[in-house]
């Protein structure tokens, strides 16, 4: 585009290009005889390079640009990328500190980073082109096979897809034949996602779930966000079912964020049951061409239901009307690497632009958005009893000073779970962590067996006949004798699951029992497997870490035991407690769903805990309501704000250096700034780690400080031996 400048001379168009993974938000250029739109691809010359880069703005300078370069093409007639992606994106950026050349990639399957076209997603067919009679002629008395898929063909109604063709037994190369013979002709046609079978009714709600949904339909055109907090098995999900229906009536695309979609096979069957609009699933499994696919039909509103985890916050949906968070306090919300962006906070972003509810729920919400509800920016919704008839969870606190332990169980706990293995009911013992035991130690000098390149020990996997780190993946065969005294009497220390496994299985040598962590679930087959078995009551005894806490509803689980819920009263990271009491009711949670009455038995160093009592005997609400005292009254989030910046070298001074002139830099503003101090984990993967914790009441003023630190440290040259990150908001101190 050209127009006119003051002087009367006309002046050209520069246009932004952001150009994936260049450190930059964009880069300028002329565009010469094209006129690409905002949100398109384009090529450009970078360096030497011919890069793919999306136009995200055009000016029109006072002055001409010398020695600009020219977009070399235009990939896209019509933008990618939507004006509410790009605005999306530039809040990131702008909020979590990151270019725009690294958030700009999340919003872009890969194909289409690449550069490739755009493409719709097909799928070829396969019909006759003649009357059987005319197709015998054409055949070799002796193939037999293509005289069936003739036959084949005949019988079916439609045209057929390769997968059908393959399923009723017949190979492409018969097919290949047909094709050659002109008897088949091949289509290829657009693909479309399948309806869902309708196989559930929306249940008649009761009291408050009829006020929750009341409540939220009535704020359809506008933002306001829901918090609907209740226990697992109150009925939260019945009610998203139900505002989901709403949405989807008025012909509006709704949006589901999950944790982990592994763990949620029970709610996505729900939701197919539930809907006969087509819906897609997006997750870190898929392949290329499937994320492709179902951001394409999310883009062409072809499918109105997307569920999906982090990532999917990014999905195009230009009728979008309604976002779920499924689970909103998880942490999995937060992305650890890369650009730190948490996708709830997004999501709650995405919400306010659009105009349009979103709903969070949780049994135990982060104290972030119970402290949201207190100040009234989020509506409470409140389910306070069970949907279907139970009794309540019964808590015992099993004090375990003095108890000999045996391989982490006390004798009273050993005897609860006969008890309810011999009623042939479930139980589950967590232990939220794996490999067999956490420490091998040398008998004779105290040796412990510790990672090279980590401050950390190595953790015995006795199965695999491994030490391994679990922090950098290290592997060690498992030492004959002590590398310090060469002693011979090496024990291991402690219990991962292996160990509990390895332990009841001798001790209930005729109970069926599965461990489920992620060594031995790294084939998602597997995984489903082990819950059916849970499920059919095949497997009675359960031993499994946190994977285990979310979702799932064992009908015949009776007992959960908790076997190790002290490391969180030990750990000083200011979220641990909170981490803790959730995770603790989300186990809980799954015992006594159905008419059995449940029991929960913590192991306990601690039992006089104050806040383990006030957990158990009052609840997660009184609980969280005594930590948000505790965060006030250390001014921690969510009153004050958090950033962590992070740094890391081969070398521990220049860090350190790098450090202090980075807090130099920040002098000037009105913040309290904690460090440089080690990082918890002080050395990983031979890296010396170190931090500077910065904290304000305003973040407003956070931001400033942050957005003028991160202009010098793109400029700093002395940051290139060192690699920084900044964590806006970070969900732990690590
Ligand atoms: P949550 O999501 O809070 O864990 P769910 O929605 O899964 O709760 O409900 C728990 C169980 O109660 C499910 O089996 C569900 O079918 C049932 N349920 C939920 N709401 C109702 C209702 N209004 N009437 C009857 N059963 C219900
Ligand atoms: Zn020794
Ligand atoms: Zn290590």
């Amino acid at each position: 585009m050209a127009c006119l400048s003051k002087n009367g001379s006309h002046m050209r168009s520069v246009y932004h290009v952001c150009i994936p993974h260049t450190l930059r938000d964009f880069f300028d250029y002329y565009a010469g005889d094209i006129e690409p739109s905002i949100g398109a691809r384009v090529w450009v010359p970078f360096g030497r390079q011919k890069r793919m880069g999306v136009v995200i703005g055009e000016h029109v300078p006072d002055s001409p640009r010398l020695n600009m370069k020219f977009i070399e093409t235009l990939i896209d007639e019509r933008p990618v990328l939507s004006g509410e992606s790009l605005v999306l994106c530039h809040w990131i950026s702008n909020y979590y500190q990151s270019p725009l050349s690294e958030v700009l990639p999340l919003a872009l399957p890969k194909k289409y980073r690449n550069g490739d076209e755009l493409v719709l997603p097909t799928c070829q067919t396969f019909q006759l082109t003649m009357a059987i009679d005319e197709a015998y002629p054409l055949l070799s008395k002796r193939a037999i096979r293509q005289r069936a898929l003739v036959d084949f063909f005949a019988l079916q109604q439609i045209p057929q897809t390769k997968k059908m063709i393959q399923l009723a037994g017949f190979s492409m190369d018969q097919v290949d034949a047909l094709l050659t013979l002109g008897i088949l002709s091949i289509h290829i046609e657009i693909e479309k996602p399948a309806n869902n079978q309708l196989l559930s009714q929306p249940l008649s709600l009761n009291p408050e779930q009829a006020l929750a949904v009341q409540t939220i339909q009535a704020h359809m055109d506008t933002y306001q966000c829901f918090l609907l907090h209740g226990v697992t098995g109150s009925g939260k999900t019945e009610v998203y079912l139900q505002v989901i229906a709403k949405i989807l009536a008025a012909g509006r695309q709704v949006l589901v964020l999950v944790p982990e979609i592994g763990l949620t096979p029970q709610l996505l069957a729900r939701f197919r049951q539930r809907f006969r609009e087509p819906m897609v699933v997006i997750h870190s499994k898929l392949s290329d061409s499937e994320r492709q696919r179902a951001w394409h039909w999310a883009k062409e509103e072809t499918v109105k239901l997307v569920v999906g985890t982090r990532a999917a916050i990014f999905t195009p949906m230009p009728a979008l009307g309604l976002i779920v968070i499924d689970e909103e306090h998880d942490t999995s919300f937060k992305q650890m690497e890369g650009v730190r962006y948490s996708a709830r906070d997004t999501a709650l972003m995405r919400a306010h632009l659009r105009h349009i509810p979103i709903v969070l729920g949780s049994a135990t919400p982060s104290l972030e958005s119970l402290y949201n509800c207190q100040r009234n920016k989020y509506t409470l919704l409140r389910l306070n009893h069970k949907a279907l008839e139970s009794r309540p969870l019964q808590y015992q606190i099993l004090d375990i000073r003095n108890q000999t332990l045996k391989h982490g169980l006390a004798d009273p706990t050993l005897r609860l779970i006969e008890e309810h293995l011999q009623r042939q009911q479930q139980v589950l013992v967590f232990i939220n962590r794996r490999g067999f035991a956490p420490v091998f130690l040398c008998h004779q000098c105290g040796w412990i067996a510790d990672c090279r390149a980590c401050d950390a020990h190595l953790t015995l996997h006795r199965t695999m006949g491994r030490l391994i780190c679990h922090h950098c993946g290290l592997i060690q065969a498992i030492p004959r004798e002590c590398h310090a005294c060469h002693g011979r009497e090496l024990l291991p220390i402690g219990t991962g699951t292996q160990r509990v496994h390895d332990f009841l299985t001798h001790y209930f040598p005729t109970t069926s029992i599965v461990r489920i962590d992620r060594d031995e679930v790294r084939k998602k087959l597997a995984f489903d497997d082990y819950l059916s078995r849970i499920n059919s009551g095949q497997a009675q005894l359960i031993i499994g870490t946190q994977m285990l806490a979310k979702g799932h509803h064992f009908p015949q689980l009776t007992l959960v035991v908790i076997l190790d819920a002290d490391n969180g009263f030990y750990n000083q990271d200011f979220r641990a407690l909170e981490h803790l009491g959730q995770l603790l009711m989300q186990v809980a949670g799954r015992a006594g769903r159905a008419e059995l009455p449940g029991q929960v038995l913590i192991q306990t160093h601690l039992p006089k805990h104050p806040l383990l009592n006030q957990l158990v005997q009052q609840g997660y609400d009184d609980f969280a309501n005594e930590l948000l005292v505790l965060r006030r009254q250390a001014s921690l989030p969510p009153y004050h704000f958090l950033t962590l910046i992070r740094a890391q070298g081969k070398a521990l001074p220049g860090v350190l250096n790098f450090l202090h002139e980075v807090k130099a830099q920040l002098n000037n503003f009105e913040l309290q700034i904690w460090g440089p101090a080690p990082a918890p984990l002080a050395r990983k993967g031979g890296m010396h780690r170190l931090q500077l914790l910065l904290k304000s009441p305003s973040r407003r003023k956070l931001k400033e400080a942050l957005t003028q630190l991160r202009s010098w440290l793109i400029l700093n040259k002395s940051a290139k031996s060192i690699r920084w990150n900044i964590d806006v908001d970070p969900m732990d101190l690590s």
